[in-house]
């Protein structure tokens, strides 16, 4: 890897956090609170919240076996992804590579930054080769997004060979592990303390349900951390965000049999689709969704919307012609799903 200030924007390395006046006042207790300009009614909505976030990192350690220090929370991954650029890329002249197909705000967030995103396509399994990403990348290349499981395709990235592109990358490595819950795979996550370059993304959005919180994680070195926590907004989550959080992070055991019931509820509807004379070719899937090859994906989906029933059409993405992205449901919902197609298309 590369020193990392070589790899940080030169404005962020040298930049003076804001700091509040929560951050200022630190050590004795305190129950007089007259220094940061708030309104003494309304308790506990009144106050500012914890900017770093410590009760909720604890139980995000506790949960997930790594140390406070390594971990970042942000308004969704979606804050991460975009600090990544905010605090890397230098716009107009550094560029990311990534796998192709993946999920679309690695994009977005490159455009919106001004900065080159260069794409290298997935082979027919939907794997990736560590040496076709380097050729890709160039000295000014500061990141490679990875996605493990993969959206939309649903499936693992192989883990031995994503560990060689993090040994043999001089920039960072992003693995975003946004449905790592619903994977037996061992999370990469695992390997941020011994690996600097490396980091990886996970979010309540998905099997903790809790996509309306906006609560997403980065794991990173410390260094990498620190870096993230003077970019972002100082209060970037809610004291009713970090309320909710902590709530559902109590609550591991229900969420670990939520995933089995969708992974249950994933196995019937797979087994039903290869029933399905509309469908061809069923994607192996490590997610709480399935990719589906299907004879006409855009009536089948034009007739689902009729049906009130919505999937998404991932027709027109890279590898994906004529898919249909498919979420697990409630089994009533997966049911509803069923009886449409096969009903399909004699309506
Ligand atoms: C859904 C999803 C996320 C979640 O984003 P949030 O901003 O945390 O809701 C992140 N990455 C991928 C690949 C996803 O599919």
């Amino acid at each position: 890897m590369k020193d990392l200030r070589l790899l940080v924007r030169p404005n962020i390395w040298r930049l003076e956090p804001y700091s509040s006046a929560r951050d200022e006042y630190s050590g004795h207790e305190a129950h007089v609170f007259l220094d940061a300009n708030e309104c003494p009614y309304n308790a506990p909505y009144n106050r500012y919240p914890d900017p770093l976030q410590r009760e909720v990192k604890q139980l995000v350690s506790d949960v997930k076996g790594i140390a406070p220090e390594h971990i970042f929370l942000g308004n969704g991954s979606d804050e991460a992804i975009d600090l990544i650029f905010r605090v890397f890329c230098v716009p107009g002249r550094d560029n990311v590579v990534a796998i192709d197909p993946t999920y679309g705000m690695y994009s977005v967030c490159a455009a919106i930054n001004d900065v080159e995103y260069r794409r290298v396509r997935l082979d027919e399994r939907f794997q990736f080769s560590a040496d076709a990403l380097l050729e890709a990348a160039s000295q000014n290349t500061k990141a490679i997004f990875l996605c493990s499981p993969n959206n939309p395709t649903g499936n693992d990235l192989d883990r031995d060979e994503m560990m060689r592109l993090v040994e043999k990358f001089d920039g960072m490595v992003v693995v975003d592990e946004a449905y790592a819950d619903f994977s037996a795979q061992r999370s990469m996550r695992d390997e941020v303390p011994g690996h600097p370059n490396l980091i990886v993304l996970n979010t309540l959005s998905k099997a903790w349900g809790s996509a309306g919180i906006r609560m997403g994680i980065a794991y990173a070195s410390v260094p990498v951390i620190e870096l993230f926590s003077k970019v972002k907004y100082p209060y970037n989550l809610s004291a009713l965000s970090q309320e909710k959080a902590k709530e559902i992070l109590s609550r591991r055991y229900d969420v670990a049999h939520w995933v089995k019931l969708i992974l249950t509820e994933r196995s019937r509807l797979i087994e039903a689709f290869r029933q399905l004379p509309v469908c061809r070719t069923i994607f192996p899937t490590a997610a709480n969704f399935f990719l589906a090859r299907m004879t006409d994906a855009q009536a089948i989906y034009d007739y689902l919307v009729e049906e009130g029933i919505i999937v998404r059409n991932r027709s027109r993405v890279t590898l994906c012609e004529n898919c249909l992205r498919v979420t697990i449901g409630t089994p009533e919902e997966n049911s509803q799903l069923l009886a449409a197609l096969r009903k399909y298309p004699n309506t």
